[in-house]
C-alpha cells in the first residue's frame, strides 16, 4: 500500500523543520491565504466531482485556460452520472482546447467506474480515489483533503519548490512528501494544500520569487537564492501546412472538410482536424498564418485553400456542428481565427 504524505508522520523521526517552525509556517501561510486566494470558480464547492475536475484540468495546463473550459464542461456533464453515461466522442469534444486528451478519457472511465462500483460516490480517503483510473497519488491526495478534509499533503511542482527554497535542500521524492506531510495543518488539510501550491503559483514562482510580500519569509532558509537555477530548455521551431476547404452545402453557413486522426494515434486519438499537406504552395500565399508551441516546439502554421481535396478520408461538417466536434487545439485555434467557431 502506497504511503501519502499525512501530519501522523511526524512523530517517530527528526523533521527537517522544527515543530515550532512547523506552527508558525502553518499560521503565516493560513492567514495569508484566508486574504489572498485567488476567487477561482471551483474553490467555492467542496464537490468531490468538481474537485476532480479542477484538478485533472489544472495538470499542464494555465489557470486562465481552464477557466475557459471548467464551467462549460461543468454545463455538459453537471454529475459524475452525467459524466458516465455521456459518450465519448462529447466528453472529447467539450475537453477541446485543454490537450492531454488522455485526461479525458481516463476521467471518462473512472466515472463509470465510480457509478458502477461506487453507487455513484466518490471513495472518501485518498487510499481509495487512488484506485480509480487517471487518479495518482496528487491527485488523490488533493481530492481527499480539500473534498473531505483528510489530512494528507499535496506534492506538485509548485509544492516542490518551495519546499526546496524553505529548506534551502534539494529535496527529492519521498523527502518532499515527507516535508509536505510535516508542515501540514491537518485541520485545515485542504485550505493549506491549495495555499501552499497557491504561494508557489503566485509568490514563489520559478524564475523570481516575490520573497519581499512572501507570508513565510522569516522562516525560509534561500529567500530567494535557489532561484531560477533550472536550464531553460531551448524551444525548437518547426513549419506545418494545413488545408482549409470551405463550401456552400449543408448548413447555413456552409461547410468545412475535417478529417480523424488514426483511433490508435499516440497523441489526440480520434479527435478531428484539418487535413495536413505535406508542403505550402510555394507560389501563393497562404490565407493566414498563425503561431502555436506544444511543450518545447514553436510552430509556425500556414493555412492554404486547395482545390483538390488534400485527404480521402474526412467528411463535410456543417459549420453549425463544429462546437460539438471533438476537435484537437490546433484545429479549434485555426478555425477560430478563420471565424468559423
Ligand atoms: Fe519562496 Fe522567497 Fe518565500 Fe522563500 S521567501 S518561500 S524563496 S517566496
Amino acid at each position: 500500500m502506497r504511503k501519502l504524505g499525512g501530519a501522523e508522520t511526524v512523530q517517530s523521526r527528526q523533521s527537517l523543520f522544527p515543530i515550532p517552525q512547523q506552527r508558525r509556517f502553518r499560521s503565516s501561510l493560513l492567514a495569508w491565504y484566508n486574504r489572498h486566494a485567488r476567487d477561482l470558480p471551483w474553490r467555492a464547492s467542496r464537490d468531490p466531482y468538481r474537485v476532480w475536475l479542477s484538478e485533472i484540468m489544472l495538470q499542464q495546463t494555465r489557470v486562465a485556460a481552464v477557466l475557459e473550459h471548467y464551467k462549460e464542461f461543468l454545463r455538459r456533464f453537471p454529475t459524475v452520472q452525467r459524466l458516465a453515461t455521456a459518450r465519448e466522442a462529447s466528453v472529447l469534444a467539450a475537453w477541446s482546447g485543454l490537450g492531454y486528451y488522455r485526461r479525458a478519457r481516463m476521467m471518462h472511465a473512472a466515472a463509470k467506474v465510480v457509478m458502477r462500483e461506487h453507487g455513484g460516490e466518490f471513495p472518501v480517503t485518498a487510499e481509495g480515489l487512488l484506485t480509480l483510473p487517471g487518479i495518482g497519488r496528487y491527485t488523490a491526495a488533493a481530492i481527499a483533503s480539500i473534498a473531505f478534509g483528510e489530512p494528507v499533503a499535496v506534492v506538485d511542482g509548485n509544492v516542490e519548490r518551495v519546499l526546496q527554497r524553505l529548506s534551502g535542500k534539494r529535496l527529492a521524492g519521498e523527502e518532499l512528501w515527507t516535508a509536505a506531510g510535516d508542515l501540514l495543518d491537518a485541520k485545515r488539510s485542504g485550505d493549506f494544500n491549495q495555499a501552499m501550491m497557491e504561494l508557489g503559483a503566485t509568490v514563489c514562482t520559478p524564475r523570481a520569487p516575490a520573497c519581499l510580500t512572501c507570508p513565510v519569509i522569516e522562516l525560509c532558509a534561500t529567500r530567494g537564492e535557489l532561484a531560477a537555477t533550472a536550464k531553460s530548455v531551448p524551444q525548437r521551431k518547426r513549419e506545418i501546412h494545413y488545408a482549409l476547404n470551405h463550401r456552400n452545402g449543408d448548413g447555413r453557413n456552409g461547410e468545412v472538410f475535417l478529417v480523424q486522426r488514426a483511433r490508435d494515434a499516440s497523441l489526440m486519438a480520434s479527435m478531428w482536424e484539418l487535413p495536413e499537406l505535406v508542403s505550402g504552395n510555394g507560389t501563393a500565399k497562404p490565407l493566414f498564418t498563425l503561431r502555436h508551441s506544444i511543450t518545447v516546439t514553436d510552430y509556425t502554421v500556414r493555412v492554404w485553400h486547395t482545390d483538390a481535396l488534400p485527404h480521402k478520408d474526412g467528411k463535410w461538417t456543417p459549420v453549425e456542428r463544429i462546437e460539438k466536434v471533438a476537435l484537437t487545439g490546433l484545429a479549434r485555434k485555426i478555425l477560430r481565427k478563420a471565424e468559423l467557431l
